[in-house]
C-alpha cells in the first residue's frame, strides 16, 4: 500500500488522553506560560466519556494544581461522612472496626466524586488558559523522529474498512508534532504499550499487575440513601478463588456507585468475573440497599495494581508516560487520580524547564525523579508489599501482614524489603484442567443482569464497517489452544462479552470477536494467557458513552 500522506501541526507539548494526568500536564503547562502550545488528544466522543473510577477522590493532586478549586466550582460536592469495612460471608458480615487500619487507609476528607464530571470541568479549565482539546480523536500510531526518538502522533484517522483498506470516506487523520509527547492514555495505554516495549522501560523493573473493575450506577430508595457513605468489602462471594472487594458509595440525587474489583492474577481460567460482580449484588446486605432502586448505567476498566515496584522507567526520548500509563494506583486505598494528578503537574514543570532550556526530544529524567522521589513514590511506598502478600498468602494473611507492613511504613521502616509480583497476571491463568468450573446461578434481571443487557447500559457504539481493533497475533490459537487447554477463557474474562466461541453442528468451532461491545477496559489485552490479544484503537469517538462515572 502506498505510504500515506498526512498534514503536520506542531505544538511544544503533544498530550494523549484527557484523563485527570492528561487534563493536569496541559493546565499546568499553561499556568506556567501562557504562550506555550498544547494540544490534547481523547478518544472518547467527549472529555468524560471514557473515564471510569470509584471514585472517592484525595483532593491532594488537585489542591496542588488548582489550590482554589472549591471557588472555581470543581465538582466535588460530597465529603466522605462515613467509612466502612466489612467482611462477607455468603449470608453474613463482620465490620472491621477503623482503628486498626494504619492512617493512609482513612476516607475522611476525601469526596465522593464522578470522575468523569471532574475530568469535564478540568477541560474547562485548560480551555480556558488556552490549551486545544480534541475529543473524538484516537491516536493511532507513534511518529518517530530520524534518531528514534518520539515526535508525535498519528489521530483522526477515520474511515477503514473491515479488511483495512480505506473506504470511499477514508480520512487519513494528522500527525502532530510536539518538542516532547506526553502519553496519558490510563492503564494499559495501546501506544504506552509500543513505548515500554521499544524502549525496554520495564527493564530492571516487577510486572505490572492489574485488576478488572466493573462499577454500575444506582438510583436508590431516598430512605436507604446515606450521603457521603463508603464502604469496602472483601470475602464473599471471591472466597480464595481470587483476590478482589467491593466498594459502595453513596454520591448526589439518591445515587451509588456499587462496584467490584477482581484482581486479574487470578488462577483458575473457569472464574468469570462479571458473575462475580452479579452475585455480590445478592449479598442481603447489598441487595437490602438496592431493593427498589435501578441500575442506571454500567461499565467497565482494568485498574493497575502492581504499584512501586512495578513502575517502569517512565521517560524515553521525546516520549513520557504519565498516570496509570505507568500504573499509580494505591491499592490498599484504591486510589490512583490523586497521583495522575500530580504525575501530570510534575510532567508539565520538567517539559517548562526542558523548552525554557531549549531543549527538545531529549528525556524528562527530571519528571521520572520527581515521581519515584517526590509525593508519589511516597504514597506508593508505604503500601508496595500488599498486592505481593495478597497474591502470595491469600485475604486474611495479607490483612494482617499487610496492615502490619503499612503500619511500620508509616514509621519509615519495613520488615519485609520490597516484596515481588513475580508472573505476569497472563502467565499466573493455569490449564483448566487443574480448576473445577465454577456453577454461577441465572441473573434475575432485577439486582443482577446479564452481561449484554448490562452493556446497553455502558451506551458503547463502534462503527461496524471498521477493522476490529482487538486484534489476533495467531487467529488459530483461540480454538487450537486456548480453547483446549483453558477453557475459553475469553469467554468469561471479557466484561462486555465481546469474545465467543461458537460451535454449530458440522462445523468447526469458531471465535467471534463481537469488538462492537467492547468498552475498552483493556482486560484482553491482559489477561489472555496466549498473550494473542492485542488491543489497539477504534476510530475516534467510538467506544462507551459513560455519563457519570
Ligand atoms: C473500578 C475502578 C475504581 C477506581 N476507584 C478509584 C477511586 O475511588 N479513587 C481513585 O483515586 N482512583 C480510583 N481508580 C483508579 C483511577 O481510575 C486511575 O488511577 C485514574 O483513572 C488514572 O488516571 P489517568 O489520567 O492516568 O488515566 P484515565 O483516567 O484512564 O484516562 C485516560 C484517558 O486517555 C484516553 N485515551 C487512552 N488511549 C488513548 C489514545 N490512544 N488516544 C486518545 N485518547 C486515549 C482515554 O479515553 C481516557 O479518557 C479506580 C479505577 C477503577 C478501574
Amino acid at each position: 500500500m502506498a505510504e500515506i500522506e498526512r498534514e503536520a501541526m506542531e505544538y511544544d507539548v503533544v498530550i494523549v488522553g484527557a484523563g485527570p494526568a492528561g487534563l493536569s500536564a496541559a493546565i499546568r503547562l499553561k499556568q506556567l506560560d501562557a504562550d506555550i502550545n498544547v494540544v490534547v488528544l481523547e478518544k472518547g466522543s467527549e472529555v468524560g466519556a471514557h473515564i471510569l473510577s470509584g471514585a472517592v477522590l484525595d483532593p491532594c493532586g488537585l489542591d496542588a494544581l488548582i489550590p482554589d478549586w472549591k471557588e472555581k466550582g470543581a465538582p466535588l460536592n460530597v465529603p466522605v461522612r462515613e467509612d466502612n469495612f466489612y467482611m462477607l460471608g455468603e449470608a453474613g458480615k463482620l465490620r472491621v472496626p477503623n482503628w486498626p487500619m494504619p492512617p493512609l487507609m482513612n476516607n475522611h476528607g476525601n469526596y465522593i466524586v464522578s470522575m468523569g464530571n471532574v475530568c469535564r470541568w478540568m477541560a474547562e479549565q485548560a480551555e480556558e488558559l488556552g490549551v486545544e482539546i480534541f475529543p473524538g480523536m484516537a491516536c493511532s500510531e507513534l511518529v518517530f523522529d530520524d534518531k528514534g526518538g518520539v515526535k508525535g502522533v498519528v489521530a483522526g484517522e477515520f474511515g477503514k474498512e473491515a479488511d483495512g483498506s480505506h473506504g470511499a470516506n477514508y480520512e487519513p487523520g494528522m500527525e502532530l508534532h510536539g518538542k516532547y509527547v506526553f502519553l496519558s492514555e490510563g492503564v494499559r495505554g495501546s501506544l504506552s504499550k509500543e513505548v515500554i516495549a521499544k524502549y525496554d522501560l520495564s527493564q530492571g523493573h516487577e510486572p505490572q499487575k492489574f485488576g478488572l473493575g466493573m462499577k454500575e450506577i444506582w438510583e436508590i430508595d431516598p430512605a436507604k440513601h446515606k450521603e457521603g457513605t463508603v464502604t469496602h468489602t472483601m470475602g464473599w462471594p471471591l472466597g480464595g478463588n481470587a483476590g478482589g472487594g467491593s466498594f459502595i458509595y453513596h454520591l448526589e440525587n439518591n445515587q451509588v456507585y456499587v462496584g467490584f474489583v477482581v484482581h486479574l492474577n487470578y488462577k483458575n481460567p473457569h472464574l468469570f468475573p462479571y458473575m462475580e460482580f452479579q452475585r455480590f449484588k445478592h449479598h442481603p446486605m447489598v441487595a437490602d440497599l438496592l431493593k427498589g432502586g435501578k441500575r442506571v448505567a454500567y461499565g467497565a476498566r482494568a485498574i493497575s495494581e502492581g504499584g512501586y515496584q512495578s513502575m517502569p522507567k517512565m521517560v524515553a526520548p521525546g516520549v513520557a508516560l504519565l498516570g496509570c500509563s505507568v500504573g499509580m494506583v494505591n491499592v490498599p486505598r484504591i486510589k490512583g487520580n490523586h497521583n495522575a494528578m500530580l504525575s501530570g503537574k510534575a510532567a508539565a514543570e520538567a517539559a517548562h524547564a526542558a523548552i525554557a532550556a531549549g531543549r527538545s526530544a531529549d528525556e524528562l529524567s527530571d519528571y521520572e525523579a520527581e515521581v519515584r522521589d517526590g509525593a508519589i513514590g511516597k504514597d506508593l511506598k508505604k503500601v508496595r508489599n500488599v498486592k505481593p502478600f495478597w497474591s502470595k498468602w491469600g485475604l486474611v494473611p495479607s490483612l494482617v501482614l499487610g496492615g502490619f507492613d503499612m503500619w511500620t511504613n508509616t514509621m519509615g521502616f519495613s520488615l519485609f524489603g520490597t516484596q515481588k509480583h513475580g508472573k505476569t497476571d497472563a502467565a499466573a491463568t493455569e490449564p483448566a484442567s487443574k480448576h473445577k468450573p465454577i456453577d454461577y446461578p441465572k441473573p434475575d434481571g432485577t439486582l443482577s443482569f446479564d452481561r449484554l443487557t448490562n452493556v446497553a447500559f455502558s451506551f458503547t457504539n463502534h462503527e461496524e464497517s471498521q477493522p476490529a481493533h482487538l486484534q489476533l497475533s495467531d487467529p488459530a490459537v483461540p480454538v487450537k489452544v486456548n480453547l483446549p487447554e483453558y477453557a475459553g477463557p475469553a469467554a468469561r474474562y471479557c466484561p462486555a462479552g465481546v469474545y465467543e466461541f461458537v460451535s454449530e453442528e458440522g462445523k468447526d468451532t469458531r471465535f467471534v470477536i463481537n469488538f462492537q461491545n467492547c468498552v475498552h477496559c483493556k482486560t484482553c489485552d491482559i489477561k489472555d494467557p496466549s498473550q494473542n490479544i492485542t488491543w489497539v484503537t477504534p476510530q475516534g469517538g467510538d467506544g462507551p458513552n459513560y455519563p457519570n462515572m
